[in-house]
């Protein structure tokens, strides 16, 4: 892709994003520096079949308990995906904002916010919760009248965004705005690894190695685990192999045996199902060992045949999960900010929202990459 020269400072072009480099040869973005201007406020809308056009993002005065975010940075998502494919249809309001992975400065206050000041740093957890309901039993971020912002509510691929409060959490000092993007999907294996009770020396496994996958392996790796991931995309095998995971590619080697291996004879304590596959499913009772457990975290959206027997037989554990919860976000924000993520190496390309919808088409077309990044800010 051309070269995209990006300038963000009033008094002229000091500061260059270099589209289409590695993020680790770029400058990351720590400060909002300029006021948007209205003309520049875009927005990357779905309208169906396949497109995405960019609008303007209207500013909203943000309400009592509300704020309005200058958003610098909103990662596109499996779930943005599945909504460019027309997956979600039956389920999103179009045009829709899309976008829920975003990092942002907050810009105005509505009346009772006190969490958050003018000028803070933040990430979004794009969660609006619903009237209480007994079948949640106080778990409101899997509630039943729960509503995701950028599914059901207009996201945060916009310059200008206006959300509740309460959905904020700030950014470190020493916390990139690109690296903030990458909160939200940090937050989801944070709260995979806590919910697979992850402890140190244990062995786990993590089935499919997209953004998710990685992050749930990094995350399994800090709290002292051993970690094996089985993936057949070998540039995403060499990325594991490079941030010290065990990478096997199972359609050309034994990923039962090599677990076995691997682990004296003891197999797995948790396994993660980020694949999606039949042949997830199906690789992942085989490796648990007695007691173990297999954390659900992968979207399989059809029944599919599961191996019941070995749950009778080994007294397995699966866990479902779905979203993250605060402490989630909190412990994202903490891994991301003292390193253990290696989060410029996920990230595959940060874009201009203008390329909003050659983003998507690459994406489709180009099974290598991990993350990209849509660039919101004004004048992007
Ligand atoms: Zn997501």
């Amino acid at each position: 892709m051309r070269k995209h020269e990006h300038t963000m400072d009033v008094a002229g072009d000091r500061l260059q994003g270099l589209y289409g480099l590695p993020l680790c040869t770029r400058s990351l973005t720590f400060h909002a520096e300029v006021k948007l201007r209205k003309d520049t406020m875009q927005s990357a809308q779905y309208h169906g079949d396949r497109t995405i056009r960019v609008g303007v993002s209207e500013p909203i005065a943000p309400g009592p308990g509300q704020v309005r975010l200058d958003v610098s940075f909103c990662g596109i998502c499996g779930t943005d995906m599945h909504i460019y494919h027309g997956a979600m249809d039956a389920r999103v309001q179009r045009p829709l904002t899309l976008g829920h992975e975003a990092s942002a400065t907050v810009i105005d206050i509505g009346p009772g916010v006190t969490n958050v000041v003018a000028g803070d740093r933040v990430a979004v957890r794009p969660m609006l919760f619903g009237e209480p309901s007994p079948f949640d039993k106080g778990h409101p971020h899997v509630g039943k009248n729960l509503k995701f912002i950028g599914i059901d509510l207009p996201g945060g691929m916009q310059s200008s965004w206006t959300v509740d409060a309460y959905t904020l959490h700030k950014l470190p000092d020493g916390l990139s705005f690109e690296h903030g993007a990458m909160i939200e999907p940090a937050a989801v294996a944070c709260h995979d690894v806590r919910m697979g009770e992850v402890t140190a020396g244990e062995t786990v496994v993590v089935i499919g190695g997209g953004p998710i996958g990685l992050l749930v392996g990094l995350v399994c790796l800090h709290k002292g685990a051993s970690v094996i991931l089985s993936e057949v995309n070998q540039t995403r095998l060499a990325l594991a192999a490079q941030l010290g995971m065990r990478a096997v590619n199972p359609l050309t080697q034994n990923l039962t045996t090599i677990v076995e291996r691997l682990s004296d004879g003891a197999m797995a304590d948790c396994v993660f199902e980020v694949s999606g596959s039949a042949a997830g499913v199906e690789a992942m009772t085989e490796l648990p060992n007695v007691r173990g457990r297999i954390v659900m975290v992968a979207i399989h959206p059809e029944p599919r045949p599961v191996n019941l027997f070995k749950f009778f037989w080994s007294e397995l554990r699966l866990i479902g999960v779905r979203l993250y919860e605060e402490a989630d976000f909190e412990e994202a924000i903490e891994l991301a900010a003292s390193g253990v993520l290696a989060l410029d190496q996920l990230i595959t390309e940060v874009r201009p929202i203008r390329d909003v919808q050659q983003t998507f088409e690459l994406i489709d077309s180009s099974p290598d990459g991990i993350k990209y990044l849509i660039d919101c800010r004004g004048s992007a």
